[in-house]
């Protein structure tokens, strides 16, 4: 019996060579619920051939930008009218609430989508200032087949932010999806095709990273690699990559500081505290899971942030009134258990939640508070990417910037305070790719995302990402009437 779901392969619906299937887990029950064939080497070399010929030859390599501005406007309407679908299909792969991908995350993914097409005729090459005879100029071309893994958190927001700049610049894209949440990007693919993209421009290949992901990122016929996922992983692809030499941008982990000072606002502090490590049930990349405290004002933050943790509502992700979902999977409910467990060894103390949703099956685990947390500690350094927070006291403005610098990544930060002074200060001086101010874990289509330090390289959204999806040529005109004779000959 073939598969729910196969290979999105040159606009074509194909089992693997292999006929190999996976299961997608539902996270809110832990049974597999639909079939997905599995693409090995062979599936990924068959979809990097049909993006270099959509690239090379048809009707997408000989499409003016403004058309494929307009095509990239009409695929946008198409996923508007299906928002309800996506996220329902994003949901129950991944266990996000219904709440967060109907009105969050499906929306923005869109957004990005519009906000790409609408530069595809303004990317613009520069007339070089030379000399009268001659005419310097250049040109911002597209790289060609662009390879994307992306991860299991918000599969389709991330692949958009991969496949709005490459398409729009005029590349093609292979895109790998995570093994654990197949089947919201061959959706999302399928909407794409229905709306008139041609064949081979957009191709999905689910798999393992093992077999799929690191086919895709040695391919000698890929030529950039966007990826988006744990820093283990970003290294294995930084040397896959080497083969050929071809550039990668690494959207990595993180291990966010959020601090609060003691002139913030108390209420926006925890509400916004909340969203900023909860959000995605703490599965998000910028998560301000190190949350830093002034000793002044612990107590009154605390006693506010402690009873509203208690009160978010666990529930089926499909629920419209459910704020937090499931554990993507078995691995991650046990990698938060096990994190939380060496808090505790560590001498720290759970004060709200640390335990799974006992009477639920699925990978639910409760949002988490870990208070009496050293720097040092294991809890406060390492990625858990769930619902747990780390939270450090701090004594003043250079004993919270020493702590919150202290980490191998440096991805988002933020802060709460209303002296305008200090926040410009700190946000000059905070070491992270994003600054968030009285906010966390906000993003907008026109502003880059990305890491410094380990958390990677390379910034997407934002006019800047078109940068990643393009060469510049430099082209040399001769004028001069007598032209280049060095030798005198
Ligand atoms: P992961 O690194 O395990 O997997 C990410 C992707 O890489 C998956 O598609 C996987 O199949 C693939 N992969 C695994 N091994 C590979 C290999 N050897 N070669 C090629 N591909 C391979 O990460 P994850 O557990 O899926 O996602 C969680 C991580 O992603 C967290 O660390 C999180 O911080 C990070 N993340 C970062 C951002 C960001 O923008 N910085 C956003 C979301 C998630």
């Amino acid at each position: 019996m073939g598969a729910d779901f196969q290979l999105f392969i040159g606009g074509k619906w194909e089992d693997s060579v292999s006929k190999e299937t996976m299961e997608s887990i539902n996270p809110a029950t832990g049974s597999g619920y639909v079939t997905v064939s599995k693409a090995n080497e062979q599936d990924v070399d068959k979809a990097v051939s049909a993006a270099r010929e959509a690239f090379e030859i048809g009707p997408w390599a000989d499409m003016a930008p403004g058309d494929r501005g307009r095509l990239l406007y009409k695929i946008a309407q198409k996923l508007w009218e299906n928002v309800d679908y996506l996220a329902e299909v994003e949901s129950r792969d991944n266990g996000l609430p219904i709440n967060e991908t109907k009105f969050i995350a499906i929306p923005a993914a869109i957004d990005v989508l519009e906000f790409y097409a609408g530069l595809a005729n303004k990317i613009q090459g520069e007339t070089l200032a030379s000399p009268n005879d001659r005419f310097n100029y250049t040109l911002k071309e597209p790289l060609g087949v662009i390879g994307a893994i992306v991860p299991w958190n918000h599969p389709i927001m991330i692949s958009m932010w991969k496949i709005a700049p490459a398409l729009t610049a005029g590349n093609t894209i292979v895109i790998k999806p995570p093994e654990q949440t197949p089947v919201s990007v061959l959706e999302l693919a399928r909407l794409f095709k229905e709306a008139g993209l041609p064949d081979g421009v957009l191709n999905v290949v689910p798999g393992d990273g093992t077999h799929a992901g690191a086919a895709l990122s040695s391919h000698s016929g890929v030529d950039k690699i966007a990826f988006t996922g744990s820093t283990n992983t970003g290294r294995l692809i930084m040397q896959a990559a080497s083969k050929n030499l071809k550039p990668v941008s690494l959207e990595l982990g993180g291990k966010s500081p959020n601090i609060v000072f003691e002139d913030a606002d108390i209420e926006q502090a925890v509400n916004g505290s909340m969203f900023g490590i909860y959000f995605g049930q703490g599965q998000v990349c910028a998560a301000g899971s190190r949350l830093f405290v002034q000793d002044s004002i612990y107590d009154k933050f605390m006693d506010e942030f402690r009873e509203k943790v208690q009160k978010i509502k666990i529930g089926d992700p499909l629920d419209g009134t459910t704020q937090m979902g499931p554990q993507v999977s078995q691995g991650q409910l046990e990698q938060v258990e096990s994190y939380v467990a060496s808090g505790i060894e560590q001498g720290a103390t759970v004060t709200v939640g640390g335990e799974r949703q006992k009477d639920r099956s699925g990978y639910y685990y409760t949002p988490t508070i870990v208070e009496n947390v050293s720097n040092n500690m294991k809890i406060a350094q390492e990625e858990i990417f769930g619902p747990v927070v780390s939270v450090i006291r701090f004594t003043d403005e250079a004993d919270a910037l020493k702590k919150a610098n202290n980490t191998i990544y440096g991805l988002a930060s933020g802060m709460w305070t209303n002296d305008v002074k200090r926040a410009h200060r700190m946000a000059k001086k905070l070491q992270a790719g994003t600054v968030y101010v009285n906010t966390f874990s906000m993003l907008d289509s026109a502003a880059p995302f990305g890491g410094t330090k380990q958390s990677g390289f390379g910034r997407e959204l934002g006019t800047e990402a078109l940068d990643m999806y393009t060469e510049t040529k430099h082209v040399w005109v001769d004028l001069s009437e007598d032209g280049l004779n060095w030798y005198g000959l």
